[in-house]
């Protein structure tokens, strides 16, 4: 087995940076300054997976040939900008055929298993455009097709990695290729052990790269994407947010997990088991620098950072009969598991439990994930009360539950807002709250005021 000894960075460029020619050029850029990257996982290119998943859900004749005709001008922008176009142009016809083919077969029949099939164009094109690009200013630069070693379930549109087999696969297949040349591949999809292909979830590029750099023992996971790296909380909402320069793993990993969209949730698990730092930079402005996010910081601060998630819905079950009591909550679970549901947060009493619904990682929002099975199953066993449209605030930091006055500094901000259910001791990174969705964005100014600036 051939294993990698020079240093490897995995560098991931998400959709605003390969959008058009011009981002290209500029992650290209940044690809080729630094000599240690030799593996890059490349999104598709904005607003291109958005447009591919609605062809997916099935569209009538005259929506799909619209949206077909927005794919192809976005990759054709990029095709006539390069050099020698014809080289790679029949490449990217023979895509974009097969995705007429396949959002034909998804108006009359959709299914999960063509819906990851049609999207995986997205990161299909952008790659085999990229390699040209590299290819223009002289670099050598092989696409890989990174379904040959990303084996995951056939969970489609959300399946998961099997780590073994992808590590096997990616020393036996890649590394050798990484000796010899840059190697620019697709996030975001993978194969079934069938060859079917499938999606790791929207936003899974991130995850692949992290996947990759654990599989080939990377120095580095550089996270390219259009922010100059992780921030106190979302500037767009509070325009006095300030960046991080030095995070650790558990917080980064809590500020994904709560809503803050610069990392996928899942990306820092394998950063985190193989201990691997991880770099979130943009693309359109490398030399301002950005966020590493690693094992340890010095002088952890208590308060990092504030998380938003919108779109929550809270479940609330109240048991109908008190012998039910015991094993109400296992009760509870095992309907939920078998509905596939992951839960996000709980509070309980003894006969009541209050739950938000787990929807990172899917394209589905909470309450597409509540399906009528799922609510007449748990309505035989408790009465369910369903409330939408609610904001998850997540407060991250460090020894939250061993500080003193942790609760008064917060909950004095919050006493004029209407707070639904709060998460508090479970985790000492992390203090969190649902309020109504109306009101999210005015109690994260009134926090970030009060506790970062
Ligand atoms: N292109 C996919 C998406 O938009 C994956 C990614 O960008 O990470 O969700
Ligand atoms: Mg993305």
């Amino acid at each position: 087995m051939t294993q990698v000894t020079f240093p490897t960075v995995v560098a991931k460029f998400g959709g605003t940076s390969v959008a058009d020619f011009d981002a290209m050029d500029r992650s290209a850029d940044v690809v080729l300054s630094d000599t240690d990257t030799r593996l890059v996982v490349l999104s598709a290119s904005a607003g291109v997976t958005n447009l591919l998943v609605a062809l997916a859900e099935g569209l009538q004749d005259a929506e799909r040939y619209i949206k077909l005709d927005a794919v192809r001008a976005i990759q054709y922008a990029i095709l006539d900008r390069l050099s020698d176009p014809h080289t790679i142009r029949e490449e990217i016809d023979r895509l974009l055929d097969n995705l007429t083919t396949l959002a034909e077969a998804a108006a009359l029949a959709p299914s999960p298993a063509l819906t990851d099939e049609l999207v995986s164009h997205g990161e299909l094109m952008s790659s085999l455009l990229f390699v040209e690009v590299l290819r223009d200013r002289g670099a050598e630069a092989q696409w890989f097709d990174a379904r040959k070693i990303m084996r995951t379930s056939n969970r489609f549109g959300r399946a998961e990695p099997d780590i073994n087999a992808l590590a096997e696969l990616a020393q036996q297949q890649l590394a050798p290729r990484l000796a010899q040349s840059l190697i620019i591949t697709q996030g975001f999809i993978g194969s079934d052990v069938n060859g079917r292909t499938t999606t790791l979830g929207r936003g899974g590029s991130d995850y692949t790269a992290a996947l990759l750099g654990e599989a080939l023992s990377a120095c580095r996971v550089d996270i390219w994407t259009d922010v100059p790296g992780i921030y106190t909380t979302d500037p767009r909402i509070v325009p006095a947010a300030k960046r991080i320069d030095r995070i650790a793993f558990e917080e980064a990993a809590e500020m994904a997990t709560f809503g803050a969209k610069v990392l996928h949730p899942a990306t820092l698990l394998p950063a985190v088991r193989s201990d691997i730092p991880v770099f979130v930079g943009s693309s359109k402005d490398a030399r301002a620098g950005g966020t590493l996010v690693c094992k340890k910081t010095e002088h952890p601060p208590l308060f990092r950072a504030l998380a938003l998630r919108r779109k929550q819905t809270l479940l609330t079950l109240h048991s109908l009969n008190m012998l039910h009591s015991r094993g109400f909550l296992a009760e509870v679970f095992s309907i939920l598991a078998r509905n596939n549901i992951s839960v996000d947060l709980i509070t309980t009493s003894e006969v009541n439990v209050a739950l938000t619904l787990d929807t990172t990682g899917s394209t589905s929002t909470g309450d597409t994930l509540l399906t009528s099975a799922l609510l007449t199953e748990l309505s035989s066993l408790c009465r369910v009360e369903v409330e939408e449209d609610l904001a998850l605030i997540a407060l991250i930091g460090n020894s939250l539950c061993a500080a003193s006055g942790v609760g008064k500094e917060v909950f004095g901000v919050l006493d004029p807002f209407n707070i639904r259910m709060i998460c508090y001791g479970a985790s000492s990174h992390n203090l969190c709250f649902l309020v109504p969705g109306s009101e999210a964005e005015q109690v994260v100014q009134k926090l970030h005021r009060n506790l970062f600036e």
